[in-house]
């Protein structure tokens, strides 16, 4: 049985087999803590490339990018 995905920007669903992301995204992960409004909540979602490219974009200072040889 496969777990679905879905990207939160845009609604699309990811590519999942076996419960294995089988196209790259971005996922995220936030554990808010006691200096946040958020009471220590966990915040997660999935952005898919094409939704990550476009929130970069407005970023005013862009990702910091490295290349990574292994993986
Ligand atoms: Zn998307």
């Amino acid at each position: 049985m496969d777990n679905k995905m879905y990207c939160n920007v845009c609604g699309r669903e990811l590519y999942v087999k076996n419960g294995m992301l089988l196209e790259d995204a971005f996922e995220a992960k936030k554990q808010w803590g006691y200096f946040s409004r958020k009471d220590a909540a966990l915040h997660s979602f999935v952005i898919c490339e094409d939704c990550y490219d476009d929130m970069v974009e407005k970023f005013a200072i862009p990702p910091e990018v490295t290349t990574v040889t292994e993986l």
